[in-house]
């Protein structure tokens, strides 16, 4: 429970930290709109925390995802995503597809986007976040509240591969009943639990799953305990 109050407290501070810094760039980009590199170096600061804990980033500390837990918990209708967005190459294209849409921005508006309203000017790097926000929400309305997470977003991407590294995973033990409900309530849609071992390097560590379990039989462990653990392939 601690362990759950602490993440929804780290995911809180970074939410406010990262709006503040928005509604300044938004209000003054001249004066504020470098704030938005802070996310940038927040992100690639942590993201090598992957390469030890997996993708904690995406689960505790990217305010993109901190908001669409926060936002989208209640309203989400947190239904499977169709087959097209979970295909991988729908994956390579977003990534594609996003690094160019940056790209464009950067090259087509560099002193920002100027909407001729009390002054409010956009950067490159607010059009970026607000185009992937807003696909987020979308998506998040639409399916489960993670499905970008899941799917789409290009740190995530970049988070899962170093997270293939990573020297902790979530592994069920013994007590573990094979009731399943971990994988069925997996933000992840079911990019999870599919190797027979731990919850593997899609897995962003939310947490969710462990607090969900009836026996309490999910543990963070360094994978030198695979051995101790119960392989997953004996979940349904
Ligand atoms: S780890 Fe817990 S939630 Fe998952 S199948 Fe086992 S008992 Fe069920
Ligand atoms: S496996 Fe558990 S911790 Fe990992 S993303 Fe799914 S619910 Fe979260």
């Amino acid at each position: 429970m601690k362990t759950k109050l602490a993440g929804n407290l780290i995911q809180k501070f970074t939410i406010t930290i990262w709006l503040i810094a928005f509604g300044l760039a938004v209000w003054n980009f001249k004066r504020f709109g470098s704030l938005m590199y802070l996310g940038m170096i927040m992100m690639l600061g942590t993201m090598p925390l992957a390469l030890i804990y997996g993708r904690v980033y995406c689960g505790w500390l990217c305010p993109m995802g901190g908001l669409l837990d926060n936002l989208l918990a209640r309203i989400s209708r947190n239904r499977p995503s169709p087959p097209w967005l979970r295909h991988p190459a729908t994956r390579i294209a977003a990534v594609i597809f996003f690094g160019g849409l940056g790209l464009f921005f950067w090259k087509r508006f560099p002193q920002g986007l100027a909407l001729n309203w009390r002054g409010v000017t956009l950067g490159p790097i607010l059009l970026l976040m607000m185009t992937m926000m807003l696909t987020a929400i979308t998506l998040g309305v639409l399916y489960r509240r993670r499905a970008f997470c899941a799917h789409l977003c290009p740190t995530g991407f970049l988070g899962a591969l170093l997270s293939r590294a990573s020297h902790y995973d979530l592994y069920r033990q013994e007590a573990c009943l094979d009731c399943g409900k971990c994988e069925r309530i997996c933000v992840l849609e079911g990019k999870t639990w599919t190797d027979g071992k731990g919850a593997g390097p899609e897995c962003i560590r939310c947490l969710e799953c462990a607090f969900a379990c009836p026996v309490q039989a999910i543990a963070y462990e360094t994978k030198a305990t695979v051995p101790a653990g119960k392989p997953a392939s004996n979940c349904p």
